[in-house]
């Protein structure tokens, strides 16, 4: 039973199992005041209490108010070199066992956290300790990888180097941190991905094309104009980019409310998108719509949808590049344009085992480095590189 309420040493919990249905929970309590918080709540079958046991010797007891949750307890080693020992709970899965031991646990003092808290703190500082925070949160096995190799110490080595390299050959020291600067745009979103908007007048294609895209129904596809309401968007990946879709209302100006603010929303969106796919009909002649978005989105990526009907326009008649040809409807030509928005979102994917800054902090460190580097300040280059490399390598 929870002893009564007392302020003592902080102490923090939370669980470190997913919120789901599962045979076992595990729920971690950190902070000075961990074993002090888990000895009022555990109640160990038999002897000693568990701040008695050492670390890594599994306790079996019970946790919880009334009977309790059958747990086993577990001191474990300070996730943080040189801080107090934590505790690990594994009470039965599902949400039901997991409240009683966490709710016990806040009584006796503990502050529930956020699951993902205790990643970051055991995440600490040092840039591979960032990574393997990341890694949890990583959406495709690509981004994962890049990850792993920033946990392994990729940036860590190159930046190294760098170091090395900085006062004999400053010149070359400042190319080295451009090419990891060039990086950065893919180390920045590889927890948060990229954003596609697909782009076009009703009934081009849009929708069909999004669920292509994603390989399952997701948006409303009607032949009448302005179907899509709202912008729909969902997650998917391409060449292992994660990527947020987002199939944009109709862009025409219409009457009806609705569809106005689904309007307004799908330009807002684009406009912030990493790249937008162009939608053109390729089967109906070009309208005056199709021109002004060609006009208006130079930069986007042309699509030509169904190619499986006979064509009623020339590729050249929408600009010096060549649209992909596709069809929504069969899937042909897909691949080929996902396979072009992969390399648009990301035109030079890092090496296998490339440092890759992916913190913003980073990206600040390297230009600040830079700056001082360009201005004859090796020392302070130097300072600012080494904040990127873990202490037992630098
Ligand atoms: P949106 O308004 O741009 O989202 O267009 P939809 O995806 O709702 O499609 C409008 C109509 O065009 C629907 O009847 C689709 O079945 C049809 N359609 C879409 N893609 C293709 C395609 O590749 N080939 C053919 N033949 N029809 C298509």
């Amino acid at each position: 039973m929870a002893g009564p309420l007392r302020p003592g040493p902080p102490a923090r919990v939370c669980v470190l199992t997913p919120d789901a249905r599962g045979a076992v929970a595990v729920v971690r309590i950190w902070g000075p005041g961990a074993l002090d918080v888990a000895d009022r709540v555990f109640r160990p079958a038999r002897g000693a209490p568990l701040s008695a046991t050492p670390p890594g010797r599994p306790r079996f007891g019970r946790a919880g108010a009334g009977l309790g949750d059958e747990v086993v307890a577990l001191v474990v080693g300070a996730a943080v070199p040189g801080g107090p020992v934590e505790v690990e709970l594994h009470c039965h899965g599902g949400p039901t066992p997991v409240a009683l031991v966490v709710d016990a646990l806040v009584e006796a003092g503990a502050e529930k956290s956020r699951p993902l808290a205790w990643v970051r703190h055991a995440a600490g500082r040092s840039v591979p300790a960032q990574a393997r925070a990341d890694l949890a949160r990583a959406p495709t096995l690509r981004t994962a990888e890049i990850l792993l190799e920033q946990a392994g110490g990729a940036l860590g080595r190159e930046v190294t180097g760098l170091i090395r390299g900085a006062e004999t050959d400053p010149g070359s020291a400042v190319a080295g941190i451009d090419r990891l600067l060039a990086r950065a745009p893919v180390g920045l979103r590889l927890v948060r991905g990229w954003t596609v908007a697909l782009a076009g007048r009703p009934n081009v294609g849009k929708s069909r094309l999004l669920n292509a895209l994603a390989g399952y129904d997701r948006a409303i596809v009607d032949p009448t104009p302005g179907t899509t309401r709202d912008v729909v968007t969902l997650r998917t990946a391409f060449d292992g980019w994660p990527v947020e879709l987002a199939d944009t209302a109709g862009l025409r100006d219409a009457d009806d409310a609705i569809e106005s603010a689904g309007i307004a929303l799908a330009r807002a969106r684009q406009a912030g998108a990493d790249l937008t796919l162009l939608v053109l009909d390729r089967s109906e002649p070009l309208t005056g719509d199709d021109r002004a978005l060609l006009a208006r989105r130079p930069a986007a990526l042309v699509v030509a949808n169904k190619c499986d009907l006979p064509a009623a326009w020339d590729a050249a008649e929408v600009g010096p590049i060549s649209p992909i040809t596709v069809s929504a409807e069969r899937g042909d030509g897909v691949e080929r344009l996902v396979a072009e928005a992969a390399r648009r979102l990301v035109p030079e994917p890092p090496e296998p085992g490339a440092g890759v800054p992916f913190r913003r902090a980073h990206v600040r460190r390297l230009q600040a480095a830079r700056e001082a580097l360009q201005a004859g300040r090796i020392a302070t280059a130097v300072d600012r590189l080494r904040g990127l490399v873990p202490a037992a390598s630098k």
